[in-house]
């Protein structure tokens, strides 16, 4: 696997590798659900390009950026196991250079659940499509891998590559959790033993709402309420804890063929998320 720090060195690198090249953006402090990402591109690419980057432009002021987990040898190393070919990992001058001044922006997916300016805001996701269009116009991939983990992210995602004619297949891959249930996530790094285990709030959450579901009960108020108690046991009072269309991330009243189940909380310095597709969506 060849690690490459520039775009220059990238674009080299790719134009002397066969295609088809599937590109799967992360952060780093790889973990399975990473891994998963790099294995599906392999599967379905001749070459794999995996970057490394913890972008500034979509942390709000006082987020976790100056924290974030950074291990780049451990990165390397799992993603040449998982499959790799090339790692790009620029520094952040390489991505925003001084005089930088252009971002990208989708409208309306972008300022519900976590884009809510009282959240995460649309800033967020602002910087997310921004950076993506820039991995893209870098890398120039047939494919591109993301996690269902982050639902809302997928979904603006696929509108920007529809939106503006990108040439790039979006693949969607499913969540990969701990045998617990707890979806994995750099960020459960945070979490201290009695955290790790208030958050296993989360995924019990989702699956009553599934077992409601699966009950009949498919009214938003019961769906929600049965997600809701677990929460509550656990004494975990959510972000959010919403119905969506899976379309176009409107509110739903009632579970129906595309409906997202997505939760938000914070536990202890941890802000997770975590989501289900219910009613066979
Ligand atoms: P991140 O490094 O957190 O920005 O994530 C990079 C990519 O990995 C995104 O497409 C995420 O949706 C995906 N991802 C993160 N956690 C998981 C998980 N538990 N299962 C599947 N994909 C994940």
């Amino acid at each position: 696997m060849r690690i490459v720090r520039t775009v220059t060195d990238l674009r080299a690198a790719v134009r002397s590798s066969e295609r088809p090249v599937g590109l799967v953006p992360t952060m780093g402090a790889l973990h399975e659900g990473h891994l998963s990402l790099i294995r599906s591109a392999r599967e379905q690419n001749a070459t794999v390009v995996v970057s490394v980057f913890v972008n500034p432009a979509q942390f709000r002021p006082g987020e976790d950026f100056d924290s974030y987990p950074r291990d780049e040898a451990r990165d390397a190393r799992l993603a040449e196991q998982a499959g790799a070919d090339i790692l790009f990992a620029p520094p952040v001058e390489e991505v925003y250079p001084p005089g930088f001044a252009t971002s990208v922006e989708v409208h309306g997916l972008t300022e519900v659940l976590c884009g809510d300016p009282a959240r995460r805001g649309p800033e967020h996701f602002r910087g997310v499509t921004t950076v993506v269009t820039k991995l893209f116009n870098m890398t120039q991939p047939d494919a591109a891998y993301f996690g269902q983990k982050d639902a809302q992210q997928a979904i603006v995602l696929r509108k920007l590559a529809r939106d503006l004619d990108m040439p790039v297949r979006i693949e969607v891959r499913p969540t990969v959790r701990e045998p617990d249930g707890l979806a994995m996530s750099s960020r459960n790094a945070y979490l201290s033993p009695a955290d790790r285990e208030r958050a296993l709030a989360l995924s019990r959450a989702l699956r009553a709402a599934e077992e409601a579901v699966a009950a009949g009960r498919l009214d938003a108020d019961d769906v929600l309420a049965a997600a809701r108690a677990e929460l509550a046991k656990a004494g975990v009072d959510p972000e959010y804890l919403e119905l969506r269309s899976t379309e176009d991330l409107s509110p739903v009243e009632r579970v129906n063929g595309s409906t997202l189940l997505a939760v938000a909380a914070c536990i202890g310095r941890a802000r997770l998320i975590d989501n289900t597709l219910l009613g066979g969506a």
